[in-house]
């Protein structure tokens, strides 16, 4: 059986001036599938997802989308996407109803056929109560909601979504979660831009990790954490002993210890499935640092980020 692919790229490169926003990139995502594009700031994601929905041209390489190329055939390109951005496209001025007949217009649905899909959408994404109020009364999480409506109008084949939900609340992020989900098992393919892991976790049946402009990384989310091993955590008894206990573990993993100093933690990742918590607290106990826990567990998406691109999420994005 052989796989389609609804995004397909081959040493994509960009580059401005002296920037290379992108050094090769590779992308195959099946026909049907989310794939979550993830990568720290600057990665090169938003270059890609500009190429593929025919926003500028790439310096080498080639892309294709729904079969077809992004350079030769821009206008196919455009009638098989949809593209939902952070900044909702949304016009505050207008009603729900209004905004979404005003994009079925754009996307050239006249009449009632415009009519009847706006209605469809609002129905769908549970906006028809709010539907004849004014956009910029909506909460962020509604204002969301219509973005993804707006970008479904015309029944896209593969549908682009950066960063969907920034900056909304817990309930209101679970509720895209849920209708991507949907828009997936119906047969959508969906390109994710995201900073968040958690989303990826959820949502992605493939994970590619960008990082200065090329895949670092790429498989199911589970694939990604067993690629990784464990995750190795040792508390200390005093903030002294923190530096002690990272060269400890700096030895025995190869990987560079990250520290908390409130938390009194040194923890690594390690590739090494031979390394048993018993020996690892023997070298501290030779080391003679002081250790109040220890633990050896699977690695979070976090962990797994931070060792592929070496570039922290910042505590903030995470929180957010
Ligand atoms: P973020 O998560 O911050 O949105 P990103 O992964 O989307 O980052 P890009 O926006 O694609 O990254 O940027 C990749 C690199 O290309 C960065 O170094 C950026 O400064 C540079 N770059 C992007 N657009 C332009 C432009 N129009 N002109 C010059 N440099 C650019």
């Amino acid at each position: 059986m052989t796989t389609t692919y609804a995004v397909l790229s081959e040493g994509l490169e960009k580059t401005y001036g002296e920037v290379h926003a992108l050094r090769g990139l590779d992308l195959a995502v099946p026909e049907g599938a989310v794939c979550g594009l993830l990568g720290p700031n600057g990665a090169g994601k938003t270059t890609a997802v500009r190429i593929l929905t025919t926003l500028t041209t790439p310096t080498g390489g080639r892309a294709l989308v729904a079969g077809h190329d992004v350079t030769r055939e821009p206008a196919a390109v455009r009638r098989a996407i949809g593209v939902t951005g952070q900044y909702a496209s949304v016009d505050g001025d207008l009603t729900g109803r209004e905004n979404l007949r005003l994009f079925a217009r754009l996307a050239g649905l006249r009449g009632s056929a415009g009519r009847a899909r706006a209605d469809e959408l609002l129905e769908r994404f549970a906006l028809d109560e709010a539907a004849d109020r004014v956009a910029s009364g909506w909460s962020g999480g509604m204002r969301r909601r219509l973005d993804l409506a707006a970008g479904l109008i015309t029944h896209p084949r593969v549908l682009f979504l950066d960063e969907p939900t920034t900056g909304l609340d817990p309930s209101a992020r679970e509720r895209i979660w849920t209708a991507v989900r949907e828009l997936a098992d119906e047969g959508t393919t969906v390109l994710l831009t995201t900073q968040y892991l958690e989303e990826a976790d959820r949502l992605a049946d493939d994970i590619v990790v960008v990082d200065r402009g090329r895949a670092v990384a790429n498989g199911a989310p589970a694939e990604l954490k067993a690629r990784i091993g464990s995750y190795a955590e040792v508390t200390v008894a005093e903030p002294a002993a923190l530096a002690g206990a990272a060269v400890v573990l700096d030895q025995l993993t190869g990987g560079r210890p990250a520290l908390d100093e409130d938390r009194l933690t040194v923890g690594v990742t390690v590739l090494d499935t031979g390394l048993t918590l018993p020996r690892i607290i023997r070298e501290l106990d030779t080391a003679a640092v002081p250790v109040t826990d220890a633990s050896l567990r699977p690695p979070t998406l976090d962990e797994v980020f931070l060792r592929l691109t070496r570039t922290p999420v910042t505590q903030k994005e995470n929180a957010a």
